[in-house]
């Protein structure tokens, strides 16, 4: 069996959001595509698990059918496990969305560049919004005639009165759509006629007619990080440029920051990215911004709970392995092969297969029976799940979602039987 220490640092647990029809499956679909590409590559010979991976996703197309689904991204030559929780597509004010929000730690909200930001859009970002998610954008269908990416920030801002940060700007537009500036690094992205083949885009020199806009948008990027960010705005005063590093770090910081309980009344900072995630372009710098600017579990650095039986006595976890065992049940699935699966995030302490753990709500024990990590196209067993992982357990009896489970010597709960008051959709 697999070994399962994860390197917190190195997880991000995400969900993908978006109004119905803007491209959430097929931005979905062309992440588990192109993780499992780059993660075969690291470990098989690359011509032939591309192709494997091609021949598989034509003879089946890869989709999501698990409520969480674990994929690797490969960035500066360190693994990343990116597990992707599936949000209900259908906003519909249920506990179940608002649970969904609840076990991950970031999002992609994901925008049709022609239809720009719709009503469903605001009521997710209106729920992350409460539940503190930090989220990217990704402005898709680019292709599109009358896709606008610049008409989609604006709207970003009008709609959703966030603090965009233009990340990138588009090179064509429609189907003469070939690329994008990356105005951090001030390199054009290109994707060439292989980018469709799974082949990563070729980085070249801003071409002549895009360096005074992406000059532009340069300054605007460095200028609004400033203003969110204290180490940059003293470089920003004394006229130092910020280096790629400096820039990453400051982003993230900020989108991170901008979530929390502290600023909530400000406006939420999102990185904005574009592409098209049919034609294949941009998917691949997306994912380079989840690992970036996301995240991890470590960033959460404390997690409430209350005492059994008295919701008012808080009670705190860590995101760490030698904290006692604390778990949220979030979803429960009916595999074809496996039966009954229980969806858990664990938020503390670890989870071993075949041990005993408390349902602290129901006050039952229970048994870890086998435990998985699901990915797109297998399931792993693996012999323990840790803080910061979210896996598929077989052989809970009576828990639900929405229950806790932790250490039987230090019980908690994680979610208060009350939520807030649904917020209710104005057309
Ligand atoms: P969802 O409802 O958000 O999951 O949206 P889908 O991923 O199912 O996409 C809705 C429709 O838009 C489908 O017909 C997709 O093929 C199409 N679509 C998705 N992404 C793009 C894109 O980047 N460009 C274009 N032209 N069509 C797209």
């Amino acid at each position: 069996m697999a070994t399962t220490a994860l390197d917190l640092a190195r997880v991000r647990n995400i969900g993908i959001m978006a109004h119905i029809d803007a491209g959430k499956t097929t931005t979905t679909e062309r992440i588990l595509f192109y993780t499992g590409v780059n993660y075969k590559i690291g470990e098989v010979h690359e011509g032939a698990a591309t192709m494997d991976w091609m021949e598989q996703e034509q003879e089946r197309g890869i989709t999501i059918t698990s409520a969480a689904t674990t994929c690797h991204w490969t960035l500066e030559d360190v693994d990343n496990t990116i597990n992707i929780i599936d949000t209900p597509g259908h906003v519909d004010f249920t506990v179940e969305v608002e649970r969904s929000l609840r076990v991950l730690d970031g999002a992609v909200t994901v925008f049709d560049g022609v239809a720009g930001v719709e009503p469903q859009s605001e009521t997710v970002w209106r729920q992350a919004d409460r539940y503190g998610v930090p989220r990217i954008c990704f402005v898709n269908k680019l292709d599109r005639t009358g896709a606008e990416f610049f008409r989609c920030v604006d709207m970003i801002v009008d709609r959703l009165g966030a603090t965009p940060l233009v990340m990138q700007v588009p090179i064509g537009a429609e189907a003469d759509f070939q690329g994008v500036v990356d105005l951090v690094r001030m390199k054009a992205l290109v994707w060439s006629a292989e980018a469709a083949k799974g082949e990563m885009y070729d980085v070249v020199d801003i071409p002549a007619t895009h360096t005074e806009i992406a000059q532009t948008w340069r300054e605007k990027l460095v200028e609004t990080i400033s203003e969110h960010d204290e180490e940059m705005m003293e470089m920003f005063l004394e006229g130092q440029e910020p280096s790629e590093e400096q820039l990453f770090a400051a982003i993230r910081r900020a989108t991170i920051a901008s979530t929390s309980e502290e600023k909530k009344d400000e406006p939420t900072f999102t990185p904005v990215f574009c592409g098209t995630a049919f034609k294949n372009k941009g998917v691949q710098p997306l994912l380079d911004a989840v690992v970036r600017y996301l995240p991890s579990p470590l960033d959460r650095e404390v997690i409430e709970g209350h005492k059994v039986g008295d919701e008012s006595t808080v009670i705190e976890r860590r995101p760490a392995e030698t904290e006692p065992l604390a778990a949220l049940a979030f979803k429960i699935m009916s595999d074809p092969h496996l039966g009954k699966l229980t969806f858990v995030r664990v938020y503390s302490g670890r989870m071993e297969s075949g041990s005993a753990v408390l349902n602290s709500v129901k006050g039952k024990k229970e048994r870890i029976g086998k435990i998985y990590r699901m990915h797109a196209n297998k399931r792993e067993e693996i012999p323990s799940a840790g803080a910061g992982d979210i896996v598929a357990v077989m052989g809970l009896k009576d828990t639900t979602t929405g229950e806790t489970l932790s250490d039987s010597a230090n019980p908690v709960i994680l979610e208060s039987m009350t939520f807030p008051a649904p917020v209710i959709q104005v057309a």
